[in-house]
């Protein structure tokens, strides 16, 4: 959806408009340019879907040829009370697994065949969640937090009302004190929950270009948590969680938990004071800048 989203999907509207000479036009329906919500909600296979799925459907409101539209109404108006919503992202998904079977290999999918498939995604995911949310937080075990002394604590700040999304860690060595803390704020993305992840990913980042290979991340996010202890069931998140693994990778120790809230707020109030700022910032430093002034 991420990828939907920020049009990071190699549909033929995409792809001309980058420069490659390829016909525009639908290839399954032909009657518009494919652009990422033509396959994904306008093309009559896309629609079908839809039409048959349990997600509510309306002329004029959905599916609509504003991709933004569409997205919102999955996301944020769809009735809470009915398990069966949850499985849009998998509708989604299976959508695109169609076009690419069509134009790859000219295989049909039954419309229902997607839903089935959908239906059964979104249910073992569900299961899977009731499995880690006992596990979960505690991928620390008390050997490891005896050994790593350093720790990360990470923090996305995100606001449907404001263009940017705000990144922040702050890291700090429990034996010697030592403090460094970096901010930075970026394009305001889809949803909180894609801001906390790229708050990871950036820490991440940070953290090994500083050589701290032995880390404990702690976000305030718990599905954060169970994001990167299952990255294959996020499929909807797939890019972002693939760099995730990569660098997880490089860790000697790499764990990651879940803090309360109300032991975040280092990270929290760096990351609300730089998606506050107008302008792109990027601030890695031992001290705290001027303009976030009660943390000094
Ligand atoms: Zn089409």
């Amino acid at each position: 959806m991420w990828q939907a989203l920020t049009g990071c999907i190699a549909v033929g509207a995409r792809l001309r408009s980058r420069g490659m000479q390829i016909d525009p036009q639908c290839m399954r329906c032909g009657m518009a340019p494919e652009t990422v919500n033509h396959t994904l909600f306008e093309c009559p296979p896309a629609l079908q879907v839809w039409a048959l799925s349990p997600i509510p459907t309306a002329p004029a409101h959905f599916p609509t040829a504003g991709l933004f539209t569409n997205m919102t109404h999955l996301f944020w108006h769809l009735p809470t009370n009915d398990d069966r919503m949850r499985m849009y992202p998998w509708l989604i998904w299976y959508i695109w697994k169609a076009r690419n079977d069509k134009v790859i290999a000219n295989v049909d999918w039954d419309p229902n065949e997607i839903i089935v498939k959908a239906t059964a995604e979104a249910t073992a995911w569900a299961t899977a969640q009731e499995k880690s949310e006992t596990r979960y937080p505690s991928s620390s075990s008390p050997e490891e937090t005896t050994i790593v002394e350093d720790v990360c604590q990470v923090d996305g700040a995100w606001k449907d009302t404001e263009h940017r999304a705000g990144l922040r860690w702050y890291f700090c060595n429990l034996e010697f004190g030592d403090k460094i803390m970096g901010t930075c704020n970026l394009r305001r993305g889809i949803s909180p929950f894609q801001t906390e992840l790229e708050a990871l990913l950036w820490a991440m980042q940070c953290m090994l270009r500083l050589n701290k290979l032995l880390m404990v991340f702690q976000t305030d996010c718990s599905d954060v948590v169970k994001m990167v202890s299952k990255l294959e069931e996020w499929p909807a998140f797939s890019t972002l969680l693939d760099e995730v693994d990569r660098c997880k990778r490089k860790f000697i120790s790499f764990s990651i938990m879940q803090i309360p809230r109300k032991e975040n707020t280092k990270a929290d109030k760096l990351a609300r004071s730089a998606r506050a700022l107008p302008t792109d910032v990027y601030y890695v430093n031992s001290v705290s800048s001027a303009w976030i002034p009660e943390l000094l």
